[in-house]
């Protein structure tokens, strides 16, 4: 096992180390815990929900790219289904810093491309930054989950984000992860860039009409999807690229692992994600191809 995160397990309670060392080395870990091994884990250790997400961070972190800041931040979503999902931040050397990725945006995000409709609650090791709780604010349910700090009580987005501006200032009344399907079909036979339609099928782009998502095959052939997340501010928006290179950290691969990434985008959207696609593979590795077509 990775033994950065061997040594963290070692940190945590007695009767949680097991059963956590059991899930985390168990094959095909995706970075989730089941709500009944969530139960299980609460029973084993006397600690409840909140106070075993709080334990759990350092693991969520020890996924962290951070080359640039070394500052490794976690965090946990909870789903509506009672799953937890596991975010790291993440950043590339050489790319610019719009490129980088927030351990807010990599829990949600993940929640989200694996099937969630909403959020209930997130964990996260630091205060979130204005950027997140702006990214935050663009959820289908923003105004229905908490953000739990370390001693901190547990309170609403509203409370970090007084005063906010969102998607209904710009007459948006589907959020971010509200159920949405675009049905873009693909008029040739090709895998990858199928599951990049599949990836932009469940994209939110309200305001440019961007629609878009990428997949990333891995040299074993597993393959990763990400769809685009746009924000009311713009800025905050999360391209589909660095939706599905979080997805691969977050499982436990590294970037070495990537053989190939399809980018499909709707035609006459207000903006591409091409250049930006292709400038962050480059730093990655300048010799991982990219398929590109619009739908
Ligand atoms: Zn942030």
């Amino acid at each position: 096992m990775h033994s950065q995160r061997e040594m963290i397990i070692q940190a945590l309670p007695n009767a949680l180390q097991q059963p956590v060392r059991d899930l985390m080395t168990a094959p095909g870990f995706d970075a989730t815990i089941a709500k009944q091994s969530v139960k299980a884990l609460s029973d084993a250790s006397g600690l409840d929900e909140s106070q075993l997400k709080l334990a759990l961070l350092p693991l969520a972190a020890s996924f962290s790219y951070t080359p640039i800041s070394k500052f490794n931040v976690g965090a946990i979503v909870t789903g509506k289904s009672g799953k937890l999902y596991f975010g790291a931040n993440m950043e590339f050397t050489g790319a610019q810093l719009g490129q980088t990725v927030h351990a807010e945006q990599s829990a949600i995000s993940h929640a989200w491309i694996k099937g969630e409709t909403a959020i209930t609650n997130i964990t996260i090791n630091y205060s979130p930054c204005g950027h997140c709780r702006q990214f935050m604010n663009e959820l289908d349910c923003a105004s229905e989950f908490d953000i739990q700090l370390p001693d901190h009580a547990p309170q609403p987005l509203h409370y970090y984000l007084p005063d906010s501006f969102g998607p209904k200032d710009l007459d948006v009344t589907e959020g971010l992860m509200h159920p949405t399907s675009h049905d873009y079909s693909l008029d040739q036979q090709h895998p990858l860039l199928q599951r990049a339609v599949d990836a932009a099928n469940m994209s939110h782009a309200p305001y440019t009409g961007d629609h878009s998502g990428i997949a990333i095959e891995l040299a074993n052939g597993k393959v990763f999807i990400g769809s685009y997340a746009e924000n009311a501010a713009f800025n905050p928006s999360l391209p589909p690229l660095q939706v599905a290179l979080s997805q691969v950290l977050i499982h436990g691969f590294q970037f070495s692992d990537i053989q190939s990434v399809a980018l499909v985008e709707a035609s006459g959207g207000a903006i591409s994600h091409l250049a930006d696609t292709q400038a962050t593979l480059d730093v990655i590795d300048p010799d991982i191809p990219l398929i590109y077509t619009n739908i």
